[in-house]
């Protein structure tokens, strides 16, 4: 079983590297050509090449919603859909608004599109947020299909709640990017609570202490 989160050796950054770990995925010769052809098909390679190439071209020095932005130009993009989740619709707004700025035709969809009762896909009562009220699911598949019945060149997740982001990473037609992934504890910058893992947040972030 592959564990680079576990190695020190890195010899995946060494141009010329002496020796590998025993358990280094670099051993799967064949697989890393097989992704080698991947990228060379047409509808990998040019994205590919801008997405490492908007890496250096700001690197340091623009933040994510410049690199979206700039990787878009780049790209030739000129519709981008805004998948959101309600929580975050002014931060929604103010992209849609810096899209628009910088030119591109914008698509948006809120997550609660459809406005179905939780009790549709067999949610009950007792397990709602709040119990004795309305409340609509989000609905990923709808959003994604709604972006792709308008056909966006490129989609962007802002907010959306873990598991319905990857429902719509699979039913976009576009390839997708998240400018912010929710953490309604800590203003949607999950890597706070790695940061504090052994400290503040210990017990957080596990029911074992
Ligand atoms: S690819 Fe190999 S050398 Fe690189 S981190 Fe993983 S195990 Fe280590």
């Amino acid at each position: 079983m592959y564990k680079c989160t576990h190695c020190g050796v890195l010899a995946c950054i060494d141009e010329h590297p002496e020796s590998t770990p025993k358990n280094c995925p670099m051993i799967s010769e064949g697989l890393l050509e097989d992704s080698f052809s991947e990228y060379e098909k047409d509808e990998n390679k040019n994205f590919h090449i801008k997405s490492t190439e908007i890496e250096a071209a700001g690197y340091g020095q623009w933040p994510r919603v410049r690199e979206i932005v700039e990787f878009s130009k780049s790209m030739k993009y000129k519709k981008i859909g805004i998948a959101f989740c309600l929580g975050l619709h002014e931060e929604a707004k103010i992209l849609d608004r810096i899209l628009v700025d910088a030119g591109f035709d914008t698509i948006s969809v809120i997550c609660k599109t459809g406005g179905t009762a939780k009790e549709k896909i067999g949610i009950s009562d007792d397990r709602k947020v709040r119990p004795g009220t309305f409340e609509p699911i989000c609905n990923p598949i709808a959003q994604a299909k709604l972006l792709n019945e308008q056909q966006s060149d490129f989609n962007i997740v802002v907010g959306l709640c873990v598991g319905h982001d990857s429902m719509f990473y699979k039913y976009s037609d576009a390839m997708v990017t998240t400018l912010i992934a929710k953490d309604r504890v800590l203003a949607h910058n999950p890597a706070g609570a790695i940061y504090c893992s052994n400290g503040y947040f210990k017990s957080k972030i596990s029911d074992k202490q």
